[in-house]
């Protein structure tokens, strides 16, 4: 079995982005808006089309089994208009998300958003958070570190503003992905820069702080390969036993994905990360679509790259499911039990 724990809906139908335009528009005008109206009208065999032409379809020709599936993350926008658009965009969003897996339960588990918002108490978040595990049956969650966008201008990930936050999710048992939106910041571009330095940034926020063993259950995973992290580990070890952090106690908390487009890369990470802390992920349809000409493959089909990685049998089943399912534990309800996969 292969669990893809990184996936975004960015093939959502027209309507979805025609909605949002209409409400950036409408907040721009009057910065108390109070959200929108229902939301856009979309059938079931649209949706359909747009999981079975893209993402439905590199899963199959890649043998991927499920993926976690998410809002399209760019499209978050945690730092545009108010607390109200955020939370009616959220909370449409997901509902989409939830309708995709409907459609294909066997395909994809739910990953749902949350309605941050620059300066706003992370109350709203929390709530969205418990409606969708607890209503919807989601497994997981992306969480923002920078709502305002690229300026950074929040709270680091340690400061208390956050705590009932992670205390929700320690207590539903469910992990989030440290996942930023887009850049406003002109000096950062959106997928490489603004994503990359943020998935760095949680990481060092959680080592220089340790704050996380304040929060046992909490477990997060650092997206498009951890940054930097993995190939300056020998800097932040380093860094870590001069400065007196933990730098195994983040271990307990902390996964990376394989979010790696080349194959040295992800040579590189399951060299370095444990593999007990690495969880197979592609997402796939995103950033990078194109084929690189050196394989013929895909950039994203990091399914190739694993493959060739020469890794035992124990390690690629934790990386490929193992690790997923300890990790988003309530994957358990919609998998057969893990010795019964080939
Ligand atoms: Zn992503």
């Amino acid at each position: 079995m292969i669990i893809d724990c990184h996936g975004h809906y960015t093939t959502a139908p027209a309507a979805v982005g025609r909605w949002r335009d209409e409400q950036i528009a409408a907040v721009a005008a009057d910065p108390a808006f109070g959200g929108g109206d229902a939301g856009p009208e979309v059938d079931d065999a649209e949706i359909r089309k747009t999981i079975e032409s893209a993402q439905l379809r590199a899963q199959r020709q890649r043998g991927i089994d499920l993926t976690l599936f998410s809002p399209r993350a760019s499209w978050m926008g945690h730092h545009i208009g108010n607390a109200a658009t955020s939370l009616h965009w959220t909370r449409l969003q997901n509902e989409m998300i939830r309708r995709v897996c409907d459609l294909f339960p066997t395909s994809f588990a739910p990953v749902c958003q949350l309605p941050q918002s620059p300066g706003v108490p992370i109350d709203a978040s929390v709530a969205e958070l418990e409606r969708c595990v607890v209503e919807m049956e989601f497994v997981g969650c992306n969480v923002n570190p920078d709502p305002s966008g690229g300026l950074w201008t929040g709270p680091p990930l340690w400061d208390d503003y956050w705590a009932p936050l992670w205390d929700k999710l320690c207590e539903l048992d469910v992990p989030a992905m440290i996942h930023v939106s887009t850049s406003v910041n002109q000096n950062l571009h959106t997928t490489s820069s603004h994503y990359l330095a943020a998935d760095t940034t949680a990481f060092m926020q959680a080592l220089t702080s340790g704050f996380m063993s304040g929060f046992p259950g909490l477990r997060w995973i650092i997206p498009h390969g951890g940054g930097a992290v993995p190939y300056h580990w020998g800097r932040l070890v380093g860094m870590a036993a001069d400065k007196g952090w933990d730098f195994d106690a983040v271990l307990e908390h902390v996964y990376f994905d394989t979010c790696v487009y080349h194959q040295r890369g992800v040579d590189l990470l399951v060299d370095v990360v444990p593999h007990e802390n690495i969880l197979f992920g592609s997402e796939m349809i995103g950033a990078v679509r194109g084929i690189d000409p050196a394989t013929g493959r895909h950039y994203d089909d990091t399914r190739f790259y694993l493959d060739n990685a020469g890794l035992d049998d124990a390690a690629e089943r934790a990386i490929f499911s193992g690790n997923a399912r300890r990790v988003f534990p309530r994957l358990a309800d919609r998998l057969p039990p893990e010795e019964d996969t080939p």
